[in-house]
């Protein structure tokens, strides 16, 4: 199974291009798209779901062509999209069993069976009686992603999930996802490096509707190594950190800035090396395109 998305481009009526060229080979298992808010995520997630029309390019999904047999990939794709307004006062178990009808399983034991399973696999069991209208932010996603599972899919595309959930909901959200990778692919689009780190075995970031970076976490992480210094200096001073240096963030603490920089060699002048994280070859990418990361695998 391997989802490849060969050169897709859109631009939409405001002339905004939100794809060029992308060109990506996702393998089973969790793949992280990251990317900021703007980048083209949500139109690449909508594309691949079949909502929407890319201008050029193709997707296949093994030998399904995504963009000309829709409901070949509808009948094996779940998808829990960025928003989705549906909180009744009904409970989980009645409405994840009425989808569970919705998408044809008929027959009651067996979809019973599934309904259960997949409130446990969620971690709703316990609540499974609780009007959905009550659920919390991260109970909510849960559910979603519950009701995307339920035609056992082969690409599972989850779009911005832990935007807005606090750190347990998001640990919670996390261990469910986890679960999942191992005979699906499935993308997990999001702003958050920390839900790439978590979660990631590939990983892709996109700015301004183009791939600028795409490989194995770990393998990018290496790439940085030796490479990302850190000082914490005055405010007043920031000004000039950056006009000397590749300053690739910048965040307080206590109150004072602690500069990130990435140098190829020694800067001296009391930075100190530091280990590499995901985040700074994120920031890296966002905030400085001319570094030298290009494609790892
Ligand atoms: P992301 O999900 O990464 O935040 P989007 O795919 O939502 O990015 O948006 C990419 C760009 O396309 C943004 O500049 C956004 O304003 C623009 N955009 C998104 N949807 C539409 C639309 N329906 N019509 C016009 N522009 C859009």
């Amino acid at each position: 199974m391997k989802l490849i998305i060969d050169n897709l481009s859109k631009t939409y009526s405001n002339g905004i291009k939100a794809l060029q060229n992308i060109s990506l080979e996702i393998p089973q298992g969790m793949f992280g798209l990251l990317g900021p808010n703007g980048a083209g995520k949500s139109t690449l997630m909508r594309t691949i779901a079949t909502l929407q029309e890319a201008d050029q390019g193709s997707i296949f999904l093994d030998d399904i062509d995504v963009l000309n047999q829709k409901n070949e990939l509808r009948q094996v794709l779940g998808y829990l999209p960025q928003q989705f307004g549906l909180y009744p006062k009904i409970s989980a178990e009645v409405l994840l069993n009425h989808f569970a009808v919705l998408k044809g399983i008929s027959e009651k034991g067996e979809r019973n069976d599934l309904v259960k399973a997949l409130l446990q696999k969620t971690n709703l069991y316990d609540v499974r009686k609780q009007n959905l209208s009550g659920y919390s932010g991260g109970m909510k996603q849960r559910f979603g992603i519950a009701q995307a599972l339920l035609n056992n899919p082969k690409l599972l595309i989850v779009d911005e999930p832990t935007a807005g959930l606090d750190p347990v909901e998001r640990n919670r959200f996390y261990n469910v996802l986890s679960e999942l990778g191992e005979r699906t692919v499935v993308i997990l689009s999001t702003h958050i490096v920390d839900d790439v780190k978590e979660l990631c075995t590939n990983m892709a970031i996109i700015n301004q509707g183009q791939v600028s970076l795409k490989g194995n976490p770990l393998k990018i992480i290496e790439e940085l190594k030796g490479k990302v210094y850190k000082k914490t200096i005055e405010k007043s001073e920031l000004e000039s950190y950056r006009q000397h240096y590749q300053v690739i963030s910048e965040k307080l603490f206590l109150g004072q800035p602690t500069i990130h920089i990435i140098s190829d060699v020694n800067p001296g002048n009391g930075f100190s090396l530091i280990n590499a994280e995901l985040e700074d070859v994120y920031f890296a990418q966002i905030f400085n395109q001319n570094t030298n990361l290009k494609t790892i695998s």
